[in-house]
Order: structure tokens, then C-alpha cells, then sequence
């Protein structure tokens, strides 16, 4: 017998993406980046998603550090 809890258990699977970077106001590239994930999400495309994300986020350290 185990003794773990049957509580219930936070859902895996979730439709939301994850918090999204925020764009440094007025940047070109930044805007044009927050675009491209719009697309994707409305496309459904959440792994270009994902990997736009993952771009301002890089572009952001650079750029906006
Ligand atoms: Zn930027």
C-alpha cells in the first residue's frame, strides 16, 4: 500500500502558452517578433510560438539588458 494523498492533482495538460516575454516598448525587432507569435497563435502553431518567445527573450538580454 502506498500513502500518498488522493488529493487531486493540478491538470498536465493546458491549452494556455507559458507567460509570454513582454516587448521593450518602441523597438522594431521587439514589435516584429510580438507579431510573429500573434500569427503563430492564431494559426495554432504553438511550438513557433514557443520558439518566438524563446527569440525575444534572447533579443531582450542583448538588446534591452
Ligand atoms: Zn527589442
Amino acid at each position: 500500500m502506498d500513502d500518498t494523498k488522493t488529493t487531486m492533482a493540478t491538470p498536465v495538460h493546458r491549452m494556455d502558452p507559458p507567460e509570454p516575454p513582454k516587448p521593450h516598448q518602441g523597438c522594431d525587432v521587439c514589435e516584429a517578433l510580438v507579431g510573429e507569435r500573434v500569427d503563430a497563435a492564431r494559426l495554432g502553431d504553438w511550438s513557433r510560438v514557443v520558439d518566438v518567445n524563446v527569440e525575444i527573450g534572447r533579443h531582450r538580454a542583448v538588446r534591452h539588458a
